[in-house]
Order: C-alpha cells, then sequence, then structure tokens
C-alpha cells in the first residue's frame, strides 16, 4: 500500500483537506499521514510558552481563536459536525483548564501534539461522510522513541500489525505525523518539520511501494528561489541527493526522512497538493546520469582552525581533536587538513566556550563566526573530469575558505563568508545550470 503525507499547508483549510480527500480516493487501499493545519503547531507552542509564564488572558484568547478555527473548518467540512464538535471540545477544555491552573498540568509535547490529532480526526471523519471506510491510528501508540531518542522500524512494524489485527480492514489507514512517545511513556514528538520523517517510518513498516510527500511546492528546486532567478525543478534524485539536500536546508524535507525509506528501498515521490498534475520529484536508488543537481546553502557556521607545531608526522591529533568534539555532543560538518593544521565547521555553538578552552590545550586556535556552507549536490564520478574546472570558474570572484571534494560522490562543498551567499548562489546557478 502507498503512504501519502501531507503537510500543514496541504490540511490548512476545509477545502485543502478535501483537495486531500480527492487526492486519495481512488488510490485503493492506503495510509495518510497528516501534519497539523497551517499555523496550529506554533500558536500551540506559544499557548505553551504564555501559559508557562503566567499570561494567562493572552494563552485563553490564543486558545479560543484556534478552537473557532477548528470548529469553523468542521462545519465547512459536514453537515453533521456532532463528533468533530465533541472532540474539539474535549480537547479545548484540556487545554483550557491547563491554561486556568497556573502550574499547567499538560506537557508542551501534550498541546503541540493536539494539533495533529485534530487534522487527522477532521480528515477521518470527512472520509466517513463520504461512505470512505477509514481508520484513524493514533501515533503516539506506534511510534516510540529508544533511550537515544530514536525511532525503530522494526518496532513500529510489531506495534502496526497488532494495532491492524484488532480492526476491520479499510479503504485509508490515517495517522498523525510528528507525533509519538518517549522511552517513558510520554507524548513527544520527532522535531519541527517531522511529519515528512513520520510518513517515511510508516512506509518503512508497513513495506509501502511507494511513499509520498505532498507539500506546497514543485518539487525539489536546483537552488533556493529565494536567492535565485530560474530556478528549475529536479525530476529525479538519488536517496544520497537528497539527503545531502535535505541536509543542507532544502526546506521541502526533513532531513532524517530519507533514510528509512531508503534502507527499505521505497521510493519517494514529492508532490504539490496546489499543483497535484506536475510530476513533482521522485527520489529513488534509480541513478540519472552524473554531473551536479543541485545547489543548496546553510547559514549560521562556525569555523575552527587548529594548528599544530607538533602535528608534522605525528599521529593522534585528529584523534584528540575529534574527541573534545565528542564530550560536548558537538556535530562536526565539514573539515580540511593539512600537515599542521585542521579546519572544522559546526553548526552548535551551544559548547563553542567550552571546546575552545579543551581545544587549547592542542594547538593554536582560531575562530571564525558567520559562515555558510553551499553544498553542491549531484552524482560527482570520480573518473570523470571537470567538475572542479566547472566549479573553480564559477566561483572565480568569491573568496572560499575551506573546500570539501571526495568524501562523498553526491556532494563536494564550499565554505564560504554569509555575506557572500547570493552572489555564490547566483554565480554557481548561471554557470553550472543555465549553459
Ligand atoms: N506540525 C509540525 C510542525 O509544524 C510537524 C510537521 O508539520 O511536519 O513542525
Ligand atoms: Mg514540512
Amino acid at each position: 500500500m502507498k503512504v501519502f503525507k501531507f503537510g500543514g499547508t496541504s490540511a490548512g483549510s476545509a477545502q485543502r483537506l478535501t483537495n486531500i480527500y480527492k487526492i486519495i480516493r481512488d488510490q485503493g487501499t492506503c495510509m495518510v499521514i497528516l501534519s497539523a493545519m497551517s499555523g496550529s503547531t506554533n500558536t500551540l507552542l506559544e499557548i505553551s510558552r504564555l501559559t508557562g509564564e503566567g499570561e494567562r488572558e493572552e494563552a485563553r484568547k490564543e486558545s479560543l481563536k484556534l478552537k473557532k478555527h477548528y470548529e469553523d473548518t468542521a462545519s465547512q467540512l459536514f453537515e453533521d459536525t456532532l463528533a468533530s464538535k465533541q472532540y474539539i471540545d474535549q480537547i479545548f477544555d484540556g487545554i483550557e483548564s491547563h491554561i486556568a491552573d497556573y502550574q499547567g498540568k499538560l506537557s508542551e509535547n501534550t498541546i503541540v501534539a493536539t494539533g495533529e490529532r485534530i487534522s487527522t480526526f477532521l480528515f477521518h471523519q470527512l472520509l466517513l461522510s463520504h461512505g470512505i471506510s477509514s481508520a484513524l491510528l493514533d501515533a503516539t501508540t506506534l511510534i516510540h522513541l529508544n533511550g537515544d531518542n530514536e525511532p525503530d522500524v522494526e518496532d513500529i512494524r510489531q506495534r502496526l500489525h497488532s494495532a491492524l489485527i484488532k480492526i476491520p480492514e479499510v479503504q485509508v489507514y490515517i495517522s498523525q505525523g510528528f507525533i509519538c512517545s518517549n522511552n517513558k511513556g510520554e507524548i513527544s514528538n520527532l522535531g519541527r518539520g517531522g511529519s515528512d520523517y513520520s510518513a517515511s517510518l510508516f512506509g518503512a513498516a508497513v513495506g509501502s511501494e511507494e511513499i509520498q510527500i505532498w507539500t506546497d511546492i514543485d518539487g525539489v528546486q536546483n537552488n533556493d528561489p529565494r536567492y535565485v532567478e530560474g530556478t528549475h525543478p529536479i525530476r529525479k534524485l538519488l536517496f544520497d541527493e537528497a539527503a545531502e539536500l535535505a541536509y543542507f536546508g532544502a526546506k521541502i524535507l526533513h532531513p532524517s526522512c530519507v533514510l528509512p525509506a531508503q534502507k527499505a528501498n521505497i521510493p519517494v515521490l514529492l508532490k504539490n497538493t496546489l499543483h497535484p498534475d506536475d510530476p513533482g520529484t521522485m527520489i529513488s536508488k534509480e541513478r540519472n546520469g552524473s554531473g551536479f543537481k543541485a545547489v543548496a546553502a546553510r547559514d549560521n557556521i562556525t569555523a575552527i582552525k587548529i594548528k599544530s607545531s607538533r602535528m608534522l608526522l605525528a599521529y593522534g591529533f585528529l584523534r584528540k581533536i575529534f574527541e573534545v568534539f565528542e564530550s560536548y555532543k558537538t556535530s562536526i560538518d565539514m573539515i580540511t587538513t593539512s600537515e599542521v593544521a585542521v579546519s572544522i565547521t559546526i553548526d552548535d555553538t551551544s559548547h563553542l566556550q567550552e571546546i575552545l578552552e579543551a581545544l587549547e590545550s592542542l594547538g593554536t586556535v582560531t575562530v571564525e563566526n558567520n559562515k555558510t556552507i553551499v553544498g553542491i549536490v549531484g552524482t560527482i564520478v570520480a573518473d570523470e573530469t571537470g567538475y572542479a574546472h566547472a566549479l573553480f570558474t564559477a566561483l572565480k570572484d568569491i573568496p572560499i575558505r575551506m573546500i570539501s571534494y571526495g568524501a562523498s560522490p553526491h556532494n563536494i562543498s564550499i565554505l564560504i563568508n554569509s555575506e557572500d551567499k547570493l552572489r555564490t548562489l547566483q554565480a554557481l546557478n548561471s554557470n553550472l545550470f543555465q549553459s
């Protein structure tokens, strides 16, 4: 069975929810994963924050507004709103008594989970009102994080199996994106934008033939349309290429989403609910020629240079450096080395001071902020010539701080000053993609 995931914009109104129904009604047996209706997650987080800060009046106002939004959506969706009204009441009674109690009884994760609960409940009711058999599955009983806060596909498969044997077969199985339980049994989530990840996990767990992620963009673009004119959608990507792009912040896909699908070899199709006829982007293991396919940038990068006078012919220097980062649970993104120096980039600077102090004992340390990593993604075949030439020609006017080439055949990373990002992306676009 196919797994369909619809993001917040795609589920953002009665009309959009009806569009989803039209997309999936002829798909046979399938699974539908929904995000919260657009804006809800932010509002729920705001309600939680305001409550925590004792701003009860403000919190109550936000809560009433959101409740009204759901009630209005329900009354636009069906004539008989009784079931949804009761459900919405029950959820908001909980939120309102939480606001009234100064200490607050609900955790932020419990509050934020109601967004996905309500969108899936409304969609379930919508399918029933159209005579489509459907079952609503609670994602918090299916996706459990382990002690490292990681979900496990095999565990989801077993839980899903036990849940499904208890209910009659239906055409559409609906569940929430984003939400799950942690290893203490509390309600938790997979992080912002995590619904893509849920869909990939569910897809792998049911052995789906395809996972479709429906958003509001025509597939993955070859460059960031906010900065560059004349971008184009990429029709085919390898799993590895998609993972690189998602990491670099191509907003369309949650970075963790690729792996479960890739491991289970399930193609992921990215589609646009606003243009359902657009072919979108297909992510699979099927190679589609070689060459550069896309460029993406990641900001707020800090570069750290460690220069050792003793590195010449020494061993163990890199291990000592890595141990410092490991002990502060800080992941290294880029690394370049020479005989006497190592340059490293990080994006999480929460332990920067401690890291720098520890590194001082290993050599002379220099730090630079406000850097951007530009990732040039594609299939860069080691035996083929011309990639470096094309890249360096495109970047001839850009000061480059670091280059990482050869770690993966799917990515060349360069580190630049953030102030040069715009012209870097433009130069790459016009030189690499518009010949
Ligand atoms: N609703 C959650 C968010 O806004 C999860 C998602 O949409 O993927 O981040
Ligand atoms: Mg998203």
